[in-house]
């Protein structure tokens, strides 16, 4: 049971800082940027990288090497003026960043849960980029105000699911999506998966204004003021004035991975820490469960699907066929690579032993990550950026399947599909194979279990103001204070 301990308003202004969301938690005043949710960009946009504060690869597309930034450190009252270096995992995987201190011309170094918050300092910033922070947030803000501030309809509920929408929403779609939900739970855990233990599934489906954020799904619990309940939402919104989607069966299972994975698993670990990953295993569960490799039929365009997982295609993107390709800038055209991979395997596996396996291969790649991050260390360049560390993320989930094609004859055919994939793909066979075979050491002193005691207890909600080209935008930040009894 959760009671709201405290509500706070707080108004900051700010001289064209970048800016983000932010997401603070109580006991130890962590400020991470944070994307929305997943999939909040789904559907319409490629946009809003800043998904996950923990992974150093964000901090290296966030914070350019040799731009000026202010980091604020926690328990410490002052700014400190920097240029960004580097950033880069410890032995414990904590990630490491490394400044000049401007002052003083030395290198400073702070773990990432160390940061209170960064702000850029920047007179020559592109005005693209200017255009794209104050577009981008608003919709976060507006989308968040939402979920915390309307009194929605209860349309129907069961056990630990509510659906709410709108005073127009019909009650029968609220029934069929409940229904849908309930089906793929049970599937789900039948798998050995985890549900939340409360949702909220959000049904906008008369829009006023076009909805740009499109499906998704919170990872934290959101609170409502009406109901004065924290659950974990999914928020079913039309893409623009499209509501096809909202019916969609494959959206809706889409969506609801993403809360069985952050259910099952805590953020640490691999499935809810790569993006690429996490919509690989949603579009792949979706279409394992609906046996339809079509996600998001008619949804978009008449006839045709958000993404095609056996074809590797998508609605507005070319087919997904080179490694080379993958731009890393949208996560969800890289995780066709990946979630055709795992259709293909269905085909040759069938139906019962796929359902075996995807659990423990998710928990391969969760447990082995720390032996393959060793190997990357010894072995490989150093990473460059975001398409190199998704080839390397790519190439770890093929020593995996190797492994586990190696290891369990009833699997071989997987051998057989990764070097179908290294052959396609012009990958290193070689490399591969070396990396399968370090995979021996699963990371046996951290777990990977979700445990409510890590759980973010709280939310906070964001507002913006601003006119672009503006100089001075307003950020109104909600603050809403969560205590567990
Ligand atoms: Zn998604």
């Amino acid at each position: 049971m959760y009671f709201m301990k405290s509500f706070l308003i707080v108004i900051l202004f700010s001289l064209m800082s970048s800016c983000s969301t932010i997401i603070i938690n109580k006991k130890n005043r962590t400020i991470a940027s944070k994307a929305l949710g997943n999939c909040e960009d789904a559907f319409s946009r490629d946009k809003i990288e800043k998904s996950n504060i923990e992974e150093a690869r964000v901090y290296s597309w966030l914070l350019k090497p040799e731009s000026i930034y202010t980091v604020h450190i926690k328990n410490d009252s002052f700014l400190k003026k920097v240029t960004f270096l580097e950033a880069r995992y410890n032995n414990n995987d904590e990630i490491l960043i490394d400044f000049t201190d401007l002052k003083d011309g030395k290198k400073i170094t702070y773990k990432s849960h160390e940061i209170f918050s960064i702000g850029k300092i920047g007179k020559n910033e592109k005005k693209l980029r200017k255009v794209n922070n104050v577009i981008s947030l608003p919709i976060v803000a507006s989308e968040m105000s939402k979920i915390v501030f309307k009194p929605y309809k209860k349309l129907v509920s069961h056990k630990s699911i509510e659906v709410v929408g709108g005073v127009l929403t019909n009650k029968a779609l609220g029934g069929n999506i409940l229904n849908n939900t309930i089906k793929f739970d049970d599937s789900m855990e039948g798998l050995g998966f985890i549900k939340p233990e409360s949702t909220r599934i959000i049904i906008n489906d008369k829009p006023i204004l076009p909805n740009i954020a499109g499906p998704f799904s919170l990872k934290f619990p959101a609170y409502n003021v009406w109901t004065r309940e924290s659950k974990k939402v999914i928020a079913m919104n039309p893409i623009f004035w499209k509501t096809n989607v909202i019916r969609n069966e494959s959206v809706l299972a889409h969506e609801r991975v993403h809360a069985i994975l952050h259910r099952t698993y805590n953020s640490q670990a691999f499935i809810n820490r790569s993006s690429a990953f996490q919509e690989a295993f949603a579009d792949f569960s979706a279409a394992h469960f609906l046996n339809d490799p079509q996600i998001g039929m008619d949804a978009q365009k008449p006839g045709v699907a958000i993404r095609d997982i056996s074809k590797r295609t998508s609605s507005n993107k070319k087919t997904i066929d080179k490694i080379t390709k993958v731009s890393g800038s949208s996560y969800h055209d890289d995780s066709l690579l990946i979630s055709n991979l795992l259709w293909r395997a269905r085909e040759v596996l069938g139906v019962e032993k796929t359902s075996e396996i995807l659990r423990p291969i998710i928990e391969d790649l969760n447990n082995y990550r720390w032996s393959s991050l060793n190997y990357e260390l010894l072995y490989l360049p150093k990473v460059e950026g975001k398409r190199q560390r998704f080839i390397n993320d790519f190439e770890f989930f093929l020593a995996v399947l190797q492994k586990r094609g190696r290891e369990d004859s009833s699997l071989s055919a997987l051998k057989d599909l990764v070097d179908d994939s290294v052959k396609e793909l012009s990958l290193d066979a070689q490399k591969i194979q070396n990396l399968s075979l370090s995979l021996i050491t699963p990371l046996t002193h951290q777990s990977f279990e979700f445990s409510s005691k890590n759980e973010m207890k709280q939310s906070i909600m964001v507002g913006v103001y601003g006119t672009v080209g503006l100089v001075v935008k307003g950020y109104f930040l909600y603050e809403v204070l969560i205590d567990d009894d």
